[in-house]
């Protein structure tokens, strides 16, 4: 194996110091910035490979969507530090089990449930700090523990240890083709920082997250909607090693037109407004289209357990636009907007706000006022406070929307990640469509996580995910090269 130690930080020629040796041979090439690559990128340093990231996003925007995020979802026997209680292999499976309907590899699910033990303390081990257990709006501090400072602060904190332990980062960075030939990886061709050049390596671990940044791949299962998706995080997810490695002979997992989504303010950034441009403000409101037509049960069930099929059912409508109606009654039920919303004094100016045709909103909300039936409104569970002779119904929270200011808030749908991946094994090592074991390739994080989330989304998984295949490519590729 090649020593790392000539390389320590040599792209701090990120910042113009140094020229990085790219005609060398690197025992293990990571492709992808994000929490997946770093994982990978650590462990197999840790085993004395010599390593090289290859990130597309320059320094300033480097760590994909896993800077976005607060949390990983872990078991533990026990109450920890960071989390209370106790979480169990056959619980964590069974969320998984209602989430995906079944549709994940039952093997590598409780692979990674039984390693994801192992992932704070991992994650610690590589500087990332972890905040004492949260209740909250998701209440999920049994379940899941959350990042100080947030998923950039855990980027931050995984870069720096890489960097110390003497791997190679490349910025600026595309990968663009991986030359494989009978489940054999060569070299990849890469665009470095804007110039054409290859890495070299023996083994490759692939980690560069899913493809719901590019707009022309989406529109072929979406059509021109895909043009108002809004893209949660990392613009940099555009699907290109994925693309590469299904058309290059690596077996596929994963339906295409499968993503997560959540319903996001219209006034969001296009791109990387991350979570805080969710809207929370769907069960305590009515939701109508821009054709002024209710579309979905908002009471349907708690909001942990249906924030994530609203990005999608707007997806579906007119122009992927929504309109939540509520009244000021309702405004302290909810995690206020970033972006605040529209107040007016009566249902028929609201409307003029957002072009929606005038009558028709005040017969929407006039309907819903008469068929909602009498109750004692909880908004902290499911109250039963619902509509009687409506369709769709609103099963529960439904009060009447008659005490102004009456409040809108504009919605469009904000696409987390897609689902289509490249098949892996437990070892992380790549099935190539003939059913062998690639030789020398591996993959971690989004973009095989359809391997075990063949549907649905699980809070916290993704990072977990990344975690555990993460380690475990890393390891795997550097053990490859040994051998
Ligand atoms: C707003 C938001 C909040 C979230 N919150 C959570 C949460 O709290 N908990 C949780 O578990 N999950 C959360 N997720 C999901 C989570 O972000 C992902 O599951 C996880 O980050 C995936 O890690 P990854 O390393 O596989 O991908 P990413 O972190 O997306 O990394 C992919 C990397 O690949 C790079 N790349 C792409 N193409 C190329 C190429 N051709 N060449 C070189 N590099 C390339 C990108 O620049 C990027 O650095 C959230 C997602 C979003 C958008």
């Amino acid at each position: 194996m090649l020593g790392a130690g000539g390389l320590i930080g040599a792209d701090r020629a990120q910042g113009g110091m140094t020229m990085p040796d790219l005609g060398q041979v690197f025992d293990v090439l990571v492709v992808g910035g994000g929490n997946a690559a770093l994982c990978a990128a650590i462990s197999a340093r840790k085993l004395g490979a010599s390593v090289v990231v290859a990130e597309h996003a320059p320094k300033s925007l480097r760590g994909g969507n896993s800077r976005h995020t607060r949390n990983l979802r872990a078991l533990h026997p026990g109450p920890t530090d960071v989390l209370t209680e106790s979480y169990l292999e056959e619980e964590y499976w069974d969320d998984l089990l209602r989430v995906t309907k079944g549709k994940t590899d039952e093997h590598l699910a409780r692979t990674c449930i039984r390693a994801s033990q192992h992932a704070p303390g991992f994650l610690r081990e590589c500087g990332v700090v972890f905040q004492p257990s949260l209740s909250g709006t998701l209440s999920l501090s049994r379940t899941n523990a959350f990042f100080l400072g947030g998923g950039k602060a855990l980027v931050n904190a995984l870069y720096r240890t890489a960097e110390r332990l003497g791997v190679l980062i490349l910025y600026d960075t595309e990968v663009q083709h991986l030359d494989v030939e009978d489940g054999f990886f060569k070299e990849a061709i890469v665009s470095y920082r804007g110039f054409p050049n290859r890495i070299r390596a023996k083994s490759v671990v692939a980690s560069a997250g899913g493809f719901q940044a590019n707009r022309q791949w989406m529109r072929e299962y979406w059509g021109a909607a895909a043009d108002n998706f809004q893209i949660r995080g990392t613009p940099y997810a555009q699907g290109t090693v994925l693309k590469d490695m299904l058309s290059g002979g690596v077996q596929q997992v994963g339906d295409p037109t499968q993503f997560h989504a959540v319903c996001n303010d219209a006034r969001s950034p296009m791109e990387d407004g991350g979570l805080a441009m969710r809207l929370d403000c769907t069960p305590f409101s009515i939701v109508v289209n821009k054709n002024v037509e209710r579309f979905y049960d908002e009471g349907e069930d708690t909001w942990p357990k249906r924030y994530a099929i609203w990005g999608r059912l707007i997806a579906q409508q007119p122009d992927q636009r929504a309109f939540a109606i509520t009244d000021s009654k309702a405004v302290m039920n909810y995690l206020p907007s970033v972006f605040p919303p529209m107040r007016a004094n009566s249902i028929r100016e609201l409307a003029g706000m957002f072009e929606l045709d005038a009558d028709k909103l005040e017969k929407v909300v006039a309907d819903y006022n008469a068929a909602v039936q009498p109750g004692s409104f909880n908004g902290q569970e499911l109250d039963g406070c619902r509509t009687e002779g409506l369709t769709p119904p609103k099963s529960n929270w439904a009060r009447k929307i008659d005490t102004p200011p009456f409040i809108g808030h504009p919605m469009m749908p904000g696409i987390t990640f897609t689902f289509l991946g490249v098949k892996v094994n437990d070892k992380a090592r790549v099935m190539m469509a003939d059913g062998k074991p690639a030789a020398n390739i591996f993959a971690s994080g989004e973009i095989m996580a359809g391997n075990i989330l063949g549907q649905g989304y699980l809070a916290g998984f993704g990072m977990t995910i990344g975690t555990v295949f993460g380690r475990l490519a890393g390891e795997e590729a550097a053990r490859n090269v040994r051998n």
